[in-house]
């Protein structure tokens, strides 16, 4: 995964000549003391670029050229530090291609009761330039995020970070392959989808290639490359007691071991930072890839089972915006219910592929049967996810458009043990209540499949899907399902406005 500190992030702030020399100086001095703070703040991701104040269209016109041109260019931040006529940004907004971060601040927090002025109000009237600035995205129809607040706030800060990691998953699918294996499931409608629109959209190029390739690769693998990695397996997992010698169980880690390396190589070799696999085609591969999916997730790669690419790029997404934070993203399914009232939980697992991310514990690595896709015993990792709040993702084709879901969930410890289910598992209590997330995610055409992102807020995949150019539904606190479903319905004819 690519290092998020190498996303710039262009900070313009707009003025104009009519106030003078003097004025423009300090407007620049300001500018340049706010870009110095936000480069050195850790908590926002990328870094930060000053570029001159804006003062008239053409050069305008010319900053927004330059950004376009610019790949390293995540997203442009607008602070109208004075007034800032807004025709005179109307060139270089209608050829902008980046993400626009509309920061409405002001440099001074207090007002300066005893000394103000009028020097000090035409100095310090971003709470009237910002509104002009504003009013010219809105009349343009224009995409952005806006964030209100003394720059030196961390409420401002966190929501200007959030922005910017979904500007840098949005750059980064620009430069995403998605390399499936295989397609997808036979007859299934959800994991289906425009892989056209999806990289005219999102730039996610989405391709396929045949599972003999990586039979092919996995053939090749050496016997030693495999032991040096179960090496490192047994350094940062509890092995189970039958897979510490020799033995059907060692094997089946070897095998697994080999399946990571031929697919890291395939994965490496064509750039790709998502891949699927599905279980209805394994030839030539003696296992369905479990703890293969489960660590090259760990490393970044975004996954989909039964050929799902658009959770496998989702994933890949929120583990480029989750960069560096703690509370880990993984592929997730919505599995099976407990209806007991006022303890109403979902548990959520897979097959195998859950990303030990996710867990706040030492993953046990295990070697089960599979009774599906009749192959031989898999090789998995084991765990629990850790409590705490998280939010569930999914981005589904409507045909029109795609839509992005997500419901906000508190994960629960898991109190019983369930000894016959050897497989890693996540269970939460969605918001508003089980029964309404679940009718609001139905009524919404949510797949069962997802991403489950502790390291993430609904916010992230909010500002990831305006700059998009996506729906957004959220599922959260205040959902109620009926007045949902009107919002989806009113909804129908913005989208098909557009
Ligand atoms: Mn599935």
């Amino acid at each position: 995964m690519q290092d998020i500190k190498r996303f710039e992030f262009w900070f313009i702030v707009g003025s104009q000549d009519l106030y003078g020399h003097e004025t423009l100086k300090q407007v620049a001095e300001h500018a340049r003391i706010l870009a110095e703070d936000f480069a050195k703040d850790p908590r926002l991701p990328g870094t930060v670029v000053q570029k001159p104040v804006a003062i008239s269209p053409a050069q305008i016109r010319k900053l927004f050229e330059e950004a376009n041109a610019t790949p390293a260019c995540a997203g442009i931040i607008t602070w109208m530090h004075t007034f800032s006529p807004s025709k005179m940004w109307i060139q270089g907004l209608a050829s902008n291609k980046k993400p626009i971060l509309h920061l409405h601040t002001q440099f001074n927090r207090d007002i300066p009761w005893a000394d103000i002025d009028m020097d000090f109000m035409n100095l310090n009237q971003s709470a009237h330039g910002d509104r002009e600035h504003g009013h010219i995205y809105a009349r343009m129809r224009l995409p952005r995020k806006v964030v209100a607040g003394f720059w030196q706030d961390g409420e401002v800060r966190r929501r200007i970070a959030v922005w910017m990691r979904a500007a840098a998953a949005r750059l980064d699918g620009i430069e995403s392959v998605v390399l499936r294996l295989g397609d997808n499931m036979r007859e299934v409608a959800v994991t289906e989808g425009d892989k056209v629109e999806a990289q005219i959209r999102f730039g996610w190029q989405v391709n396929t290639w045949g599972i003999g390739d990586l039979a092919a690769k996995y053939r090749e693998v050496s016997d030693g490359s495999a032991e040096k990695l179960l090496a490192e397996y047994e350094a940062v997992y509890e092995l189970a007691p039958e897979l510490r010698s020799p033995g059907p169980g060692r094997k089946a880690v070897l095998e697994q071991a080999k399946i990571e390396i031929a697919l890291k190589t395939m994965l490496e070799a064509e750039g790709a930072g998502a891949f699927t696999t599905t279980f209805q085609d394994l030839h030539g591969l003696p296992q369905l890839p479990g703890l293969a999916a489960q660590r090259l997730m760990a490393q970044g790669y975004g996954f989909g089972a039964e050929g799902d690419w658009k959770q496998s790029m989702l994933t890949h997404a929120a583990k480029v915006m989750a960069q560096g934070l703690p509370g880990g993203v993984s592929f997730m399914e919505d599995y099976t219910y407990h209806l007991e009232p006022g303890k109403e939980a979902a548990l959520g697992a897979h097959m195998l592929e859950v990303c030990p991310s996710i867990t706040g514990t030492k993953p046990r690595l295990e070697v089960h049967p599979l009774g599906i896709g009749g192959k031989a015993a898999p090789a998995r990792l084991v765990f629990d996810a850790a409590p705490g709040p998280a939010v569930l993702a999914t981005l589904i084709d409507l045909g029109d458009r795609f839509r992005v879901i997500v419901n906000e969930v508190e994960a629960i410890p898991i109190d019983h043990a369930m000894p016959k289910l050897p497989v890693a598992r996540a269970l939460w209590k969605p918001a508003p209540s089980l029964a309404e997330a679940a009718e609001s995610w139905i009524l919404a055409g949510g797949t069962h499949h997802s991403v489950y992102a502790p390291a993430l807020t609904a916010e992230y995949f909010r500002d990831w899907a305006e700059m998009m150019g996506v729906e957004f539904v959220l599922i959260g606190g205040a959902t109620k399902p009926e007045r949902l479903r009107d919002e989806l319905r009113w909804g129908e004819a913005y989208w098909q406005g557009r």
